[in-house]
This record gives C-alpha cells, structure tokens and sequence, in this order.
C-alpha cells in the first residue's frame, strides 16, 4: 500500500512542477522531449511528469491526476485533435479505454472536483519526440456518454468578471473568453512549436536559425479556428519574410520556388532589399521539413500564390 500525500503536498508538486516547465521551456517557447522531462526533482527526487505508457499520469503518491498527454500525429494520419474539440470549441480529453473507474479516469475526475491545475504534454513530432507543454489546464466538466472530460487551458482564478448582468449572459461572456484564451494558449503555441520544429528553426525563404526571429505564418489564414492548425499549411518564416508573404511583396509557387513583385526586383535599395528579397528571386525554398508529409501542401500554396500573381502592378 502506498502512503499518499497530503492535499497540501499534492498543490506545492503542481506548483512547482508547473513553474519548472515555464522556466525550462521560456514560457512556452520551447518544448521538451521526455528524457529531458526526466530533469525536473521535487524534494530532492526525481519525479515523472508524464507517464511512459499511458497518457494520463496519475502518480501513486497522489489522490488525482498530475498531467495529461496527447500523442502526436504526422499529417494525413487521423487529424489531430479535430475529434477532441467540442462543439463550444474546447478541447476535450478522452477516458482511458471505458471503464470510468480505472485509476487514471477516477484521478482526473478528482482533479476536476478539487479544482486543480493539471498539466497538458502535447506531443509535436521530432526525433525524440518533443512535447509541448500547456500549463495549468484544468478540468471544467466531464462527458459521461461521450467518455471525455472537457478541459480549460486557463485558471478559474482569471475569470475576473464584475458587475454582469443576468447569468445567461454572463455565461456567453464566460464561453467567449474560454473560447479566446484557449486559441491563446493552446491553438497558437502548438501550432507555432510543430512548425517551428518542422523546418528544424530556420526560415524557409532564407534560412535564418534564430527563433526569436522566426514566426509560424499560416499559408492560408486560419479561418476555421477549430483545432491546432496542421503543419502543411504553415512555414517557418523570418520576421521580414513573413510580412513580405503577408502583404504579397514575396510569393511562393506551388513547386516551392521563391518570386519577388516585379517593382521591387527594379528597385535598387540597401542589403535587405538586395540579398534578402531581391536574390531570392526564382530560387527553391531554403528550408524544408525533412519529413514529407510535414511539408506545405501545394493547393494551399497555390491559393495565396494566385493572390501574390494578381498583385503585381500593371
Ligand atoms: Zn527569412
């Protein structure tokens, strides 16, 4: 039989377990494989954050679930994530096989009825695999019929609303708000973590390999927000090379070759303008995902490609 901790013991592990992941990851900025999950110590232990066979980890120290963690999918191979949204837009997490009570299952509803943070371990592909870690997510209700638990990537302490009318539209407020956040918080980081992972931190046009540097551009714009974006309509761009696809100033063509508006290729102008748009003119992508299936898909491409051929001036 193992001795459990106490509820106190239990918040101060999430707590501490959920600011070494902000330190370790820059706050969300970089993911993290599992053996380098294997770094993280409470009390001078080494503690598992994320379970080695099963995606919710339910440490047998503790009465309720610590993190949950969804495996990772190349493109084309079932999409991910598109069957966990609901039909308010929040993610869903699936019960372990259909049982409720298995430990794991009844661990996470306890978590959901002590109110407490739980991590979210998003796989993002890679070799080793990396994980993007979304933390703290909490558990705001449960789908019986459905064997899924709805998740919040946001704290409960945040809703912060005064003064609101009556309870039907303060619930609507409270939707959007989730709504909005979870686009912040889990949509755009995950999408951003797979690209960025996908072209291995470099620029596509040019090659860059500073991530600060480097935006996650969507080749068309993102207008279902349902769901984590796939990899194959984004490219990691540089700061300039992302606003020049943006505005059309810098097209690429389906077969991935780089084009230049016709007026800025005659214009004459300082460095920039010379290496970095002008010479790359008519030349292939830089930066490709090595994995096939992660590279843009050539009908999107076409699409923001015919905006950039009608953009050309007269
Ligand atoms: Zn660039």
């Amino acid at each position: 039989m193992s001795h459990k901790w106490s509820q106190f013991k239990d918040l101060r592990l999430r707590r501490e377990a959920i600011s070494w992941l902000q330190i370790r990851t820059s706050g969300g900025v970089h993911s993290l494989s599992r053996e380098e999950l294997n770094d993280f110590f409470f009390d001078g232990q080494p503690f598992k954050l994320i379970d080695p066979m099963k995606g919710i980890r339910k440490p047998a120290e503790l009465e309720a679930a610590l993190s949950i963690m969804t495996a990772y999918r190349k493109p084309g191979e079932d999409r991910p994530y598109a069957d966990d949204v609901g039909p308010d837009d929040l993610p869903r997490y699936m019960w372990e096989g259909n049982n409720p009570e298995t430990s794991t299952n009844a661990g996470l509803r306890l978590a959901y009825e002590r109110n407490l943070p739980i991590i979210w371990f998003i796989g993002i592909g890679g070799s080793p695999t990396q994980f993007h870690a979304v933390c703290p997510v909490k558990i705001i209700g449960e789908e019986r019929s459905l064997k899924r638990f709805v998740l919040s990537p946001v704290l409960e302490d945040d809703l912060t609303f005064a003064g609101l009318g009556d309870p039907g539209s303060a619930e609507n407020i409270i939707k959007k708000y989730l709504q909005r956040e979870t686009k912040i918080r889990l949509h755009q980081p995950v999408f951003r973590a797979s690209v960025i992972r996908a072209y291995n931190g470099r620029c596509a046009v040019c090659s860059l390999g500073h991530e600060i540097l480097l935006d996650a551009a969507h080749i068309v714009p993102d207008s279902d927000d349902r769901g984590i974006a796939s990899v194959t309509n984004g490219l990691a761009l540089c700061k300039i090379h992302h606003a020049a696809y943006d505005s059309s100033i810098l097209g690429i063509s389906p077969d991935y070759t780089v084009e230049i508006r016709r007026d800025l290729m005659e214009e004459n102008d300082g460095p920039m303008l010379e290496h970095g748009l002008k010479e790359r003119h008519k030349e292939k992508l830089m930066t490709l995902p090595s994995i096939m299936k992660e590279r843009p898909d050539r009908e999107l491409l076409d699409i923001t490609y015919q905006k950039f051929l009608l953009a050309q001036p007269a």
